[in-house]
């Protein structure tokens, strides 16, 4: 398959931190997908939730089934687009390697946690992840990913935190921030994908968990135009026994014409803006997107979700204690830091005496917390503090 002039090409990469010599048959992307496929962080993946924490069922989606997705939609995107496959892949596979147990909940729990030490930011700790804290190369810490990888990794950044990355890498992926200029378009496409994939599956598992019913998703149009086609085609899927397959060929329809709408709309944008390299497209809007009409009917369904679903007084219930659970980790290992496993400790150790010692001492037990998966947290929880929140 053919690489259209604005996508990354793997020969033109801006290259590893690390100098490396190229693999013998891979492409330096498919090279950096199997080293995120082989990691830690990407195992732990299976055991870290979106919405739902990991015990509440074995159905429901988690933060390695979420990802396998977004890869999936990005690749059958980019194949069409004429896109780095290679590369969507592997930033689809990465990006939500820096989250927290529990969710977005166990993430605020932490960035209030590091308050006064700079906060805590998943997009930013999934580039901590592939650039420092996986341990297994000889010669360097982290995955040394290429420059591509990496820049569609960190797909948000505060000003501050990209003149800190700045001053560590010149040129490096904080620039755009500071420069307020695009990322690649592989990029950009894994962003829509990760969107068009939790909008859609959390409608499933918001649905098999009772929580969303197909009548309340009647008032979004994105949804119920789907079901009523549907219907219409399968007059038998009204009965409720066929809930189910109802609900499925719905969402199938639904992520097809997201699919199709992102492909159609992009495709416009590029022969209009008609970028002649990936460096061009850094410097234009962004052109992976939605058509208008598809954009207002996501944003219907997003709002929908947050409402319904999100702010669920369960779902609630449950994320308020997976908060509590964080913040009282952090405070257990900043005082008993012999409590931290997987050399941990040394790394606590090492913090003291450099400059901001009370900063490092934070920020290792923000990389240890933010690497346990939800059952690790809620064990250790009671472990240490004999109280049983989760269960
Ligand atoms: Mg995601």
């Amino acid at each position: 398959m053919t690489l259209a002039v604005f996508a990354c090409d793997p020969a033109q990469s801006r290259g590893r931190r690390f100098a490396q010599a190229p693999a013998p048959t891979r492409s330096e992307y498919q090279r950096d997908r199997d080293r995120i496929v082989h990691c830690t962080a990407f195992r732990r993946l299976v055991y870290k939730t979106q919405v739902f924490l990991n015990h509440e069922g074995d159905l429901f989606r988690t933060r390695l089934t979420h990802s396998l997705e977004v890869a999936q939609l990005g690749r059958s995107i980019a194949r069409s687009l004429g896109l780095n496959e290679d590369l969507v892949e592997a930033i689809a596979l990465a990006h939500d390697l820096g989250h927290t147990p529990f969710g977005h909940a166990g993430q605020d729990a932490l960035n209030e946690c590091m308050a006064a030490f700079d906060g805590f930011e998943h997009n930013l700790q999934s580039l901590r992840v592939v650039d420092r804290l996986e341990e297994r190369y000889p010669q360097f810490d982290g995955l040394n990913l290429t420059f591509e990888t990496r820049e569609g990794i960190l797909k948000h950044c505060s000003p501050a935190h990209a003149q800190a990355l700045e001053l560590d890498e010149p040129g490096g992926v904080g620039r755009r921030f500071l420069d307020r200029t695009q990322p690649s378009l592989e990029a950009q496409l894994c962003n829509l994908a990760d969107e068009i994939a939790y909008n859609a599956h959390d409608i499933d598992d918001g649905v098999r968990s009772g929580l969303i019913t197909l009548e309340q998703l009647q008032e979004v149009a994105l949804f119920d135009d789907f079901r009523r086609q549907t219907l219409a085609e399968y007059p038998h899927l009204q009965d409720k026994e066929q809930g189910r397959r109802l609900l499925y060929e719905t969402i199938r329809r639904m992520l097809s014409a997201q699919v199709y709408d992102v492909i159609s709309a992009t495709r416009q944008a590029l022969e209009a803006a008609a970028p002649a390299s990936v460096e061009a497209v850094r410097q234009l809007a962004p052109l992976v997107q939605f058509g208008q009409e598809m954009r207002a009917k996501s944003q219907v369904l997003k709002k929908f979700l947050l409402h319904q679903l999100y702010r669920h007084p369960r779902v609630m219930h449950t994320t308020g204690q997976a908060g509590q659970v964080v913040r009282e980790l952090f405070a257990a290992y900043l005082d008993r830091p012999q409590e931290m496993r997987d050399g941990f400790l040394a790394r606590f150790d090492a913090a003291r005496g450099v400059p901001d010692e009370v900063s490092a001492a934070a920020r290792v037990v923000a990389d240890y917390l933010a690497g346990m998966t939800d059952r690790f947290a809620a064990h250790e929880h009671e472990r240490l503090t004999g109280c049983q929140l989760l269960s």
